[in-house]
């Protein structure tokens, strides 16, 4: 025990006393990185940042541990359990890097510039900036996509920065003390009560599943006058929930949703949304309103202006609305200098928190040959500059800038799906012994808890993690 101690706290000391970093390089090449997501971050973790001058530019910053998102809206888990200071990463540097929270207006790929915003509320008296770049890693990540459907933006709540999850969760309470205010009407208890997910992807199915939870372990007993009253509806447009996991697993889910009375309506999609119910068109074309309390909005993602403008400046290479596309070395088509990763792309596969960490780590690997060539190069001149400099030393220099110069191209690699579906159930689509296991149940929650607490980037984030949760065990949500 005192071993393990002492580790902990020798680890927790290097960590917030990091070491001396070296200032920035006017001789080194700019490296500019948009965003604190999923690929930004990862890329940022694994670079080595010796031979560059980083300049990081991100609307948040922190990065977001979105999976646990869910788990905020209902007071699971705290915020700031889920978050980490993207300063935190950069701190721990070798070279200084500058961080600055701001959002990228526009990417120029002609002059290789980025023009950036200070978008805070105390804006002070320089807010808009641009600065040049020799290398831009884009990774902006996408916004939610609304299909231009009306109301949805004013009336319904998103599930995607931090933000959202404390509207959402302001939200419940409002709709749950309004039920319970005195004098109520009866139609009026049964609105504010029902709670509508739009979207039955991993986000809605996940957030149902949540929602439920609170609800069941929860309301009974901070409100047992209106907690009868609550239903929770999930809308998808297609046939079935989930259409990228295994018929298996979405059965499971389908079934567990029927057992803990979430109504699945499906091959019904949303068509307008007023402030109090939602105009849907159902299997048999017919149209319907349903009165909702709360209304959360997940019908997955599209991309943010700034890709869409980037993509316009290059018509004849950026052909892909879906996002920017890249070559198998996440390097952009047409932009010189400028990588790519994340959901801002458009690739083979699927846009995902799990391809775009691996992409980040891949990237950063390039970088680093990038860096190892710039120094061999450096090298090579000071060798070429010598008179009486050894042949086979220029000749080994040489092989090894030609090393560094050959580049493997991204593979992904699938460690499978997962997903929390409620009442202490999860499930898992896992590539294992050269085929699929599906996996369904508490067993399958365990590995869920455990991937995604392992997953967590840092010591200080999965303690505080495995502390709420045991918060919640011992004396439940506090609502
Ligand atoms: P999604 O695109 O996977 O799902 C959105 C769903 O909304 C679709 O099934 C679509 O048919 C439905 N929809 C769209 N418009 C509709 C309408 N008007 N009415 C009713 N239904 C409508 O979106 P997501 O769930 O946010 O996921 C986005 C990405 O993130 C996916 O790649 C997903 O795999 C990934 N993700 C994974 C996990 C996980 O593995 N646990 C969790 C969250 C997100």
């Amino acid at each position: 025990i005192l071993t393990a101690t002492g580790a902990f706290l020798y680890v927790t000391q290097a960590q917030s006393h990091p070491p001396e970093q070296l200032d920035a390089d006017p001789t080194k090449p700019t490296l500019v990185v948009l965003g604190s997501g999923w690929g930004a971050t990862s890329f940022l973790k694994s670079l080595d940042t010796d031979e560059f001058n980083v300049v990081v530019i991100s609307p948040r910053n922190y990065f977001l541990f979105t999976p646990l998102l869910p788990s905020v809206t209902v007071g699971t888990l705290e915020p700031r359990s889920i978050i980490q200071p993207t300063r935190y990463i950069t701190r721990h540097k070798k070279r200084k890097v500058s961080v600055y929270e701001a959002e990228a207006q526009e990417v120029d790929p002609a002059k290789k510039t980025v023009t950036f915003q200070d978008i805070s509320d105390v804006k002070g008296a320089a807010d808009s900036v641009t600065i040049p770049y020799d290398y831009l890693v884009y990774a902006v990540g996408c916004e939610n996509q609304t299909f231009g459907i009306k109301g949805v933006n004013e009336h319904a709540c998103f599930l995607k920065e931090l933000g959202d999850a404390d509207k959402v969760r302001t939200k419940i309470m409002d709709c749950i003390e309004t039920a319970a205010f005195k004098g109520q009407s009866e139609e009026e208890i049964d609105r504010l009560m029902h709670m509508v997910v739009v979207g039955g992807g991993p986000t809605g199915v996940e957030y149902a599943g949540e929602l439920h939870d609170f609800l069941i372990d929860d309301l009974k007993k901070w409100y047992p006058e209106v907690a009868d009253r609550l239903r929770i509806t999930l809308i998808e447009a297609l046939p079935n929930v989930l259409p990228a996991f295994s018929k298996q697993l979405i059965q499971y889910t389908e079934s567990t949703f029927k057992e803990n009375r979430i109504d699945v309506l499906t091959r019904t999609m949303v068509k307008d949304v007023k402030d109090k119910a939602v105009v849907v068109q159902d299997a048999n074309k017919e149209i319907r309103e349903i009165p909702y309390g709360l209304l959360v909005w997940a019908t997955g993602n599209t991309s943010r202006r700034i890709t869409r403008d980037l993509m316009n400046k290059l018509p004849q290479v950026q052909t892909q609305r879906r996002g920017l596309l890249v070559d198998d070395y996440l390097s952009m088509l047409g932009a010189d200098g400028v990588y790519a990763l994340g959901d801002c792309t458009a690739t083979s596969y699927a846009p995902t928190a799990q391809v775009a960490s691996q992409e980040g780590i891949y990237l950063a690997s390039v970088f680093h040959k990038l860096g190892q060539k710039a120094k061999l190069e450096r090298q090579l001149a000071d060798l070429r500059a010598q008179p009486a400099a050894d042949p086979s030393e220029i000749e080994a220099t040489v092989k090894k800038l030609n090393r560094a110069a050959k580049l493997t191209p991204f593979h992904y690699s699938h460690q499978g799906s997962l997903a929390y579906i409620g009442s202490e159930k999860a499930i898992a689509d896992l590539p294992l012994f050269n085929g699929n296991v599906a996996s369904g149940g508490g067993a399958a929650m365990l590995f869920w808890r455990s991937a995604y607490v392992s997953t967590l980037y840092s010591v200080r984030n999965r303690t505080l993690v495995l502390a709420d949760w045991a918060k919640v065990k011992i004396f439940g949500r506090w609502v």
